[in-house]
């Protein structure tokens, strides 16, 4: 028996790939696809040539996040050509496949393992420096095949994204021990979500009766303040919004013995970048989040 003609293709695929990173997450609605969003907005920024396939068939939502709703794919004589945000940043995701953004994609196994298969060796990617992969939450079919076809040529390891609370960390145990199951290097984890930054001018102030009531006081506070304080009104206000005493990510790094590689806060401007499908980094005025992405980015 000869060797899988689908893994032959693959590997030439990607034989012009020099990274391949896979970010991986145990549960939805961490940030997973916002990270994987940013961080290659930021290589891309970095003039690397960077390619980012989204593989979350059930909810791509890298499309909006990349401003690219409502794209699709053409194909060429060399393959399926991935859509450009930028000359040196393609992304490919079952969404510019689907007719409408609402539609739900009810695939069993052996087809969504199909699609992934397809995207690997049927997109022309051209010559890369990284390949970001933006998996599905948890560890399942998908996670199996996309590791198998992958290793296949080489890949890098995976990015594990999650949020301080114990519910999060407790799956991103068993996405380790995935990794670790399958030869995966685990390139370190990134706490999202870890506390709430935000300046104090972009809060909202209520005052609340004896009796429940709620009156929304901010006018009345910021009056107070620019009379007052007005170099208050710049402050940055964090707080610990998820418990965190047992320690978090960092912790749970510490114990499992893989890298921790920082801590990116709940950021209003984030989230308003990520649905303008927008880099966060563009932005002079950057956040509290830009400023750990940074960090965490240039750990590579
Ligand atoms: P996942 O891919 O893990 O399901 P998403 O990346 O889709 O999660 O993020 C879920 C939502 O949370 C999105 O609306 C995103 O903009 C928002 N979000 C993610 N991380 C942050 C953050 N650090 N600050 C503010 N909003 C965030």
């Amino acid at each position: 028996k000869g060797p899988d003609p689908d893994l032959v293709a693959i590997a030439e695929r990607m034989a012009t790939v020099k990274h391949k990173i896979l970010v991986l997450s145990g549960k939805g609605g961490v940030g997973k696809s916002t990270f994987s969003a940013q961080l290659s907005f930021a290589l891309s920024a970095m003039d690397f040539q960077v390619g980012l396939l989204d593989i979350d068939i059930c909810g791509p939502s890298i499309p909006k996040m990349l401003g690219l709703e409502g794209q699709e794919i053409h194909q060429s004589n060399l393959g399926w050509s991935p859509v450009y945000v930028e000359s040196n940043l393609g992304v490919m995701s079952i969404g510019f496949m689907l007719p409408h953004p609402d539609e739900a994609v009810i695939w069993r196994g052996p087809r969504k393992n199909g699609i992934i298969k397809q995207f690997l060796k049927d997109v022309y990617w051209g010559e890369l420096d990284f390949l970001v992969v933006d998996a599905p939450p948890g560890t399942s079919d998908e996670h199996i095949s996309i590791v198998q076809f992958l290793q296949a040529t080489g890949i890098d390891g995976a990015i594990i994204v999650t949020t301080p609370q114990q519910v999060s960390l407790i799956d991103v145990r068993k996405e380790v021990s995935f990794c670790k199951k399958v030869g995966l290097e685990v390139l370190g984890v990134v706490e999202n979500m870890s506390g709430l930054c935000q300046q104090l001018s972009d809060f909202k102030f209520s005052r609340v009766t004896e009796t429940g009531e709620c009156t929304d006081v901010t006018e009345w506070v910021m009056e107070y303040m620019r009379q007052r304080a007005p170099e208050m009104l710049n402050l940055l206000a964090c707080s610990d919004v998820f418990d965190s005493s047992a320690g978090g990510a960092a912790k749970m790094c510490n114990d499992m013995g893989v890298p921790f590689l920082g801590k990116v806060p709940l950021d209003p401007q984030l989230c308003k970048a990520a649905e303008e499908g927008r880099s966060c980094f563009a932005d002079n005025k950057s956040g509290v989040s830009t400023l750990a992405l940074k960090k965490i980015i240039e750990k590579f």
